[in-house]
C-alpha cells in the first residue's frame, strides 16, 4: 500500500509532469515572468470554467483576493463585515488589517457553513458586507444571504477558497457555480485547494466590470496607467509559472472534484453503521467537492483518534481547533466562551480525515478500519 498522505500532491504530479516541465521551461526561455500571456489565457480559461459572465481578476494569494475586495468594495475603517466565527483565519485577518469590525456568527451544526438564521439581528447601521465561508467544499446557504444582504444593502463577498468548482442551486431549480452569486469573492490555488498550483496564487471573481477594472487596478498599485496611481492599492499578482501550472489543471478540475466525491461516498459507506461518527452532511442546494471530509465525534475523544491513527500512520487534521471569536488577535468585541456553542463544539469535536485525489479503495479502506476499531474501544 502507498504511503497514506493527507494530501497526496506527488501522485497527482505524475501524470501532467511532462505538461508541466514544458511550460515552465518555455517561460525561463522567454524570460516572462510576471503578467505574461499565460496570466491572461489562464484568466478566459477560468472565466468560461466558471460561467454565468464572471471576470477573473488574478492575485498572490487567497488573503490578498479577500482584502482587495473588501478595498474594491470600499469598505472603510469602522465598517462591521460579519462572518462565520468557525472558518479560517484568513477572512477575519483581513477584516482586521483594513480596520473593518468583524461580527462573528454562529454555524449550523449539520454543514460547519454560516447560520444565515441569525445574521439579521445583529446587522447595525455600519454594518456593510458578509463573507459567507464555503467551508469544506460544500456552499454556503447563498439564496437566504443573498435575501438578507439586498433588504439591509449589503454586499456579499463569497470566499470560495475551499470550495472552486462547488455548484449551488437555487429553489427554483437554476444553478451557479460558487464564486459567482455574491456581489465579489475570493479563491486561493494554495496546493492543497482544489484547484492548486505549486505556490501561492488566487483570485478574485465578480460579474461586475466596473468592480473588475477597480479591482484590477488595487492589486497593481493602484495603476491606472503606467506610474499613475490613482487610488491606493498592494502589489498582488499571479505570476507567469503559477498560471502555467494552473492553465494545465484547469482541465482536470471536474475530474479532480470527481475522485474527491467518490473517496467521500466509499468513507460514507464504510463508516455507515457506526453512531459514534457523524459523516458530511450533503445539503439539498449544494453539492459537495470535498475539500476536506471532516467527521464529526460523539461520545469518543478526538483527540484520542488522532493520535491513535497517528501511531498507525494515518495523518488527520482538525480544521479548526479554535473558532475565531476566541483567537487573541480577532477578538475585537469582547467576545466569550459560550456565545457561539456549535462553532466551540466543532472545534473540541471535528476530525478531517485525508482527503486527494490519488485515495484508493485499499487505503480508504485501512483508515476506516482504524477508525472504526478506535470508536468501538473507546466506548
Ligand atoms: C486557504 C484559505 C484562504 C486563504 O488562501 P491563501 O491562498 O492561503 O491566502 C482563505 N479562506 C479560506 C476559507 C481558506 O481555506
Amino acid at each position: 500500500m502507498r504511503k497514506i498522505e493527507m494530501v497526496d500532491l506527488v501522485t497527482q504530479y505524475q501524470e501532467i509532469k511532462d505538461k508541466v516541465i514544458e511550460a515552465l521551461s518555455e517561460i525561463m526561455d522567454q524570460a516572462s515572468f510576471i503578467n505574461g500571456p499565460i496570466v491572461g489565457t489562464f484568466k478566459t480559461n477560468l472565466e468560461n470554467y466558471l460561467g454565468n459572465q464572471s471576470i477573473i481578476v488574478p492575485c498572490a494569494n487567497g488573503t490578498d483576493a479577500l482584502q482587495i475586495a473588501m478595498m474594491g468594495l470600499g469598505l472603510r475603517p469602522g465598517d462591521e463585515v460579519i462572518t462565520p466565527a468557525f472558518t479560517y483565519a484568513a477572512t477575519a485577518e483581513v477584516i482586521a488589517l483594513l480596520g473593518l469590525k468583524p461580527l462573528f456568527v454562529d454555524v449550523d451544526e449539520r454543514t460547519f457553513n454560516i447560520d444565515y438564521t441569525q445574521i439579521e439581528q445583529i446587522i447595525t447601521p455600519k454594518t456593510k458586507a458578509i463573507i459567507p465561508v464555503h467551508l469544506f467544499g460544500q456552499c454556503a446557504n447563498m439564496e437566504p444571504i443573498m435575501e438578507i444582504a439586498q433588504k439591509h444593502h449589503l454586499f456579499v463577498i463569497e470566499d470560495v477558497a475551499q470550495a472552486l468548482g462547488a455548484q449551488y442551486t437555487f429553489a427554483n431549480g437554476t444553478y451557479n457555480k460558487a464564486g459567482t452569486i455574491g456581489h465579489v469573492a475570493g479563491t486561493s490555488f494554495f496546493p492543497s485547494k482544489n484547484l492548486g498550483c505549486y505556490g501561492d496564487g488566487g483570485a478574485m471573481i465578480t460579474t461586475d466590470k466596473d468592480l473588475a477594472v477597480t479591482l484590477s487596478k488595487i492589486a497593481n498599485h493602484g495603476q491606472t496607467s503606467l506610474y499613475y496611481h490613482d487610488i491606493v492599492g498592494v502589489n498582488s499578482r499571479l505570476d507567469s509559472m503559477q498560471a502555467a501550472i494552473l492553465n494545465i489543471k484547469l482541465p482536470y478540475i471536474d475530474r479532480y472534484i470527481e475522485k474527491r466525491q467518490k473517496a467521500a461516498s466509499y468513507y460514507d459507506y464504510l463508516f455507515e453503521s457506526l453512531e459514534q461518527i457523524i459523516t458530511p452532511y450533503r445539503a439539498s442546494y449544494s453539492n459537495h467537492v470535498f475539500h476536506q471530509y471532516t467527521l464529526t465525534l460523539q461520545g469518543v475523544s478526538r483527540d484520542g483518534l488522532r493520535d491513535y491513527l497517528a501511531s498507525v500512520n494515518i495523518p488527520s487534521k482538525t480544521y479548526y481547533p479554535v473558532p475565531l471569536h476566541l483567537q487573541k488577535a480577532y477578538n475585537l468585541n469582547g467576545y466569550e466562551r459560550g456565545m457561539f456553542p456549535v462553532s466551540e463544539s466543532l472545534a473540541d469535536t471535528v476530525l478531517s480525515l485525508p482527503m486527494h485525489t490519488e485515495l484508493d479503495e485499499e487505503q480508504l479502506t485501512f483508515i476506516a478500519d482504524h477508525v472504526i476499531k478506535y470508536c468501538n474501544q473507546a466506548i
